[in-house]
């Protein structure tokens, strides 16, 4: 049987300056010249594999970078010191005053907030659609438009956008389409569907360990060399750089991400059935009863599954708290946010995470109060974690 790999991960492979099986930690935030000719010329990015200063790359950020490439099918990415220290910069690279972007109104709170209410200072306009409507989306392009925004699957509704139809869009009206696919690493490509920037937050699934924020933006050379460029790259410029040390072990946890995604997927994929005959409302886009559910069958990299977060409606706010409470005392998962984890993750998105969002948009977006998300963990015995949360659903009266 042909096997055709979605990603080239397995074909990578970086040695240790004294023969290591891992590439040496750069701990360096300066390089030294052996000619001072050599030096001008790497200011003005014309001497390739020489290194300058740390905030501009380092050679653990580029193994990093070449690894997220790898994985997403681009020519290369950059990586920076948080999620936000992604998107910000990119946004403000291919956006200037008096210009516009499209965003689906369904995205990451953070992002939300910095479009909504931080970058009209730059005189820069974002109007929010439902993306999952290709019509809609068309409808609010305007002149000025520069940029079709969108996460491939979005937080916390998981909604699934039609890439390659964005993508059509993006090129009939020359625009750029920057999609954040946080929420689905290997599961979806988007740069295979269509995309011209992808960013992921590797807060979460990629690194998965709970321990570092970091970022990374994924695009051509010519993109990622405009968003380094030391007079006029937002990269660069803004210095929301990773550090060389957090940027080696966020390399190491890769090498287990395409395990950890098929065991969040599996485990995620269990629960939302279960949860879904027991009578919850639960919202999974491996379930058929997802709005989004055929076209992520569509677009998937089928192995790696329909990913680790799910959500349910218990109806309010008090429900959500309590029950949430009672599975962390019963050691079933802890009330935080983030996702990845190996632990299950939950809290009330309405509340926490899309608390930014005001509440009549929430409303309107269907994103009510007891909605409770979970990023399910990598637990082994994944039924024994369905009865024992069942218990606590009885226990709490919303089964
Ligand atoms: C967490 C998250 C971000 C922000 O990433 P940070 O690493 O926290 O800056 C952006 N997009 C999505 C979808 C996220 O879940």
């Amino acid at each position: 049987m042909k096997f055709k790999p979605a990603d080239k991960i397995q074909d990578l492979q970086y040695f240790g300056e004294f023969g290591g099986v891992n590439p040496s930690i750069s701990d360096s935030s300066t390089y030294t010249f052996i000619s001072a000719k050599t030096m001008f010329d790497t200011f003005e990015g014309n001497a390739d594999g020489c290194y300058l200063y740390s905030r501009h790359s380092s050679p653990s950020n580029l193994y990093l970078g070449e690894t997220l490439a790898a994985m997403e099918g681009t020519e290369t990415a950059n990586v920076s010191a948080s999620g936000m220290g992604a998107i910000t910069p990119v946004l403000l690279q291919l956006v200037n005053a008096g210009e516009h972007i499209v965003s689906s109104r369904t995205i990451y709170g953070g992002t939300y907030a910095f479009l909504k209410n931080f970058i009209p200072k730059f005189n820069i306009k974002t109007t929010f659609v439902n993306i999952t409507n290709l019509a809609v989306v068309e409808a609010s392009i305007t002149e000025k438009t520069k940029v079709l925004y969108c996460e491939s699957v979005s937080n916390p509704l998981l909604e699934v956008a039609d890439i390659a139809g964005l993508s059509a869009l993006a090129k009939k009206y020359n625009l750029k389409l920057v999609v954040d696919n946080t929420f689905s690493p290997l599961s979806i490509s988007p740069a295979k569907l269509g995309a011209d920037v992808v960013i992921h937050s590797l807060t979460k699934f990629i690194n998965g360990s709970s321990d570092t924020v970091g970022g990374v933006v994924c695009g051509t050379k010519e993109f990622i060399n405009d968003l380094r460029n030391v007079n006029s790259g937002a990269s660069m410029l803004l210095g929301s750089t990773m550090d060389s040390l957090r940027a080696s072990s966020i390399l190491k946890n890769m090498r287990t991400l395409h395990l950890r995604m098929k065991q969040h997927s599996f485990n995620a994929a269990f629960l939302a059935e279960k949860f879904e005959a027991d009578g919850l409302k639960t919202v999974y886009p491996g379930l058929a009863s997802h709005p989004s559910h055929m076209l992520f069958k569509e677009i998937m990299n089928k192995e790696y599954g329909f990913g680790g977060i799910l959500t349910i409606d218990v109806g309010s706010l008090e429900k959500a708290n309590e029950l949430m409470e009672l599975m962390q005392h019963k050691n079933l998962g802890y009330l935080a946010v983030s996702l990845g984890f190996y632990k299950t993750l939950f809290s009330a998105s309405g509340s926490s995470t899309s608390s930014e969002i005001p509440k009549e948009e929430q409303v309107e977006m269907g994103l009510s109060e007891g909605l409770i998300r979970f990023s399910i963990g990598l637990d082994n015995n994944i039924e024994r974690t369905y009865q024992a949360m069942k218990s606590c659903m009885i226990s709490v009266g919303v089964l």
